[in-house]
């Protein structure tokens, strides 16, 4: 399991899916860049679940809210001040807030970067590593490493084993809270201090602190009322949205499953009062029915529901999903209750309300959410696809068994040497394909070696030019999965890449 995760993260870099961010000055903690292939599985997810939610559902519609907003909406959202309590009153929230105390100090303290240096300095340098004898040959290395060494002084005065001890004791018991007893409290208490501030205006006197939103979903409570009235929509109906959300991870690790910088496609559902519980285990079903849809493999998921329920909701279930290490939270449903509109309307004055023309009333709608994290979506779709296959000669290959849907490039055209007019008569069928379809041009190594590339980049046809193409306008279909191959006409190619990549 852990090899299987070090794979998929190597993978995910060697084949120009995901980067560290700013790589170059070493990275930057729990952000991450999708690489040429990245960004194209990502767009994929996002399409694919904006089809089912969007254009599927004459009933939901999307929107795409600003990052930043009115700073009140994070009192009324209860992500500053309502959190305060919580720390107070619950002992276990307690315990994990000294945790994230504790761990970003200790985090800062150890400085790990400037440990490796050292290590670095010292191993180049050998026994040389000595203050008083750089000064003469470089003294800005020796300024550099007293640097360096102080931060470890301090480091080891201020940590006492027992202070280790204790971190570490607490780290692990967060790795392993079980999410009934502490993934809730512990997300309220995170809410705390996990936003990101930032300011707008010129001069320090004038300017508004504001935060990066934590969560798309308060930009579509916030609109309600424009959608529901320019939309005319009628209850029940849905608003979705797909977008950048940050949280200051304090415990931020496991590659793109938890990030400080992430995206979340969420969708709200205005019920009526009452309703809520009917439709609530409605989108559960549709939601895992979705899952399902992409052949990932049912065993790989499972429902969790939520003995301990946070303040806004009255039923929540996550979908869990058997990550390469273990089963952890991929989606959020939850009943929100009427709790986010009436705080908006508290806060801003505004009636946030629908008329029910059936029932003749007003009311303040009930809410259904689903909530997916998109980045956590993109690592069960990379982490369950990648496979090491043994093959009947007995080598191996290295294969990214991607939903065709969801894959970058639909297929590769190659050519099976590069003369002859065989590199120009791909192009040609490139040509006619592009606008349907993203495939790619290969003509580098031999044909076994570009297959097993195409292969572990996850693209599911390879289509290969060779000289009896030039006679009978015919190609070789290769299929990833099962490496069978077959000819056809190249006029029957767009029928048969759609055939495999349909909805
Ligand atoms: P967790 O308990 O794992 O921190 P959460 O319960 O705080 O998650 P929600 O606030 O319900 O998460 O957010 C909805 C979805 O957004 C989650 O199911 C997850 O897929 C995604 N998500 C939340 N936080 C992160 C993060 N830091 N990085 C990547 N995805 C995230």
């Amino acid at each position: 399991q852990e090899d299987l995760f070090k794979n998929v993260v190597s993978h995910a870099k060697e084949y120009g899916y995901i980067f560290a961010s700013s790589e170059i000055y070493d990275g930057l903690s729990a952000v991450y860049d999708y690489g040429q292939n990245g960004a194209e599985l990502k767009k994929n997810i996002k399409d694919y679940w904006w089809k089912s939610m969007v254009q599927l559902h004459q009933n939901i519609v999307g929107i795409d809210s600003a990052i930043l907003m009115h700073p009140k909406t994070w009192k009324a959202s209860g992500h500053v001040d309502a959190f305060t309590d919580p720390l107070i009153d619950n002992k276990d929230s307690k315990k994990r807030y000294r945790a994230d105390v504790l761990v970003e100090d200790y985090a800062e303290k150890l400085n790990i970067k400037a440990l490796k240096e050292i290590t670095k300095a010292k191993k180049r340098f050998g026994e040389a590593f000595n203050e008083e004898e750089f000064v003469t040959t470089n003294p800005r290395v020796v300024g550099y490493l007293a640097d360096r060494k102080r931060i470890l002084e301090r480091l080891a005065k201020s940590l006492t084993d027992e202070d280790l001890d204790d971190v570490k004791a607490l780290i692990e018991e967060l790795e392993i809270a079980d999410p009934d007893t502490g993934s809730r409290n512990w997300t309220e208490v995170r809410q705390f201090n996990l936003m990101f501030g930032t300011k707008m205006g010129a001069s320090a006197e004038t300017s508004t602190d504001l935060y990066l939103r934590p969560e798309t979903a308060q930009g579509i409570f916030v609109n309600f009322a424009n959608v529901q009235k320019t939309g005319r929509m009628k209850i029940p109906f849905g608003i979705a949205q797909i977008g950048k959300a940050f949280r200051n991870e304090i415990v931020a690790r496991q590659f793109i499953f938890r990030m400080r910088e992430f995206e979340q496609m969420e969708m709200q559902f205005f019920v009526r009062p009452g309703d809520e519980m009917k439709w609530y285990e409605h989108w559960k079903e549709q939601r895992i029915k979705w899952h399902y849809s992409l052949n990932l493999g049912q065993e790989n998921y499972r429902f969790h529901d939520h003995e301990k329920l946070a303040h806004y909701a009255n039923a929540a279930a996550d979908i869990e999903f058997d990550f390469p290490f273990g089963f952890k939270e991929l989606e959020g449903i939850h009943s929100r209750t009427d709790f986010d509109l009436k705080a908006h309307e508290e806060f801003s004055g505004k009636k946030l309300r629908f008329f029910d023309p059936e029932l003749n009333e007003n009311y303040v709608p009930y809410v259904i959410e689903t909530s997916i994290g998109l980045d956590r979506m993109f690592l069960s779709v990379l982490s369950s696809s990648l496979k090491e296959e043994t093959l009947e000669d007995g080598s191996t290959r290295t294969v990214l068994k991607l939903p065709a849907i969801l894959a970058p490039t639909k297929a590769a055209i190659l050519p099976l040497v590069k003369k002859d007019g065989l590199p120009e008569m791909a192009q040609k069928i490139i040509d006619d394909l592009k606008w349907d379809f993203k495939v790619q041009y290969d003509e580098k190594d031999a044909i076994g070696r570009r297959y097993r590339r195409q292969d572990a980049a996850g693209t599911p046809l390879c289509i290969t030019v060779d000289h009896d193409s030039l006679e009978d306008n015919s190609v070789t279909v290769r299929y990833r999965d099962t490496m069978e191959q077959k000819r056809v006409a190249i006029s029957e190619l767009p029928k048969l890449i759609n055939a495999e990549v349909d909805f």
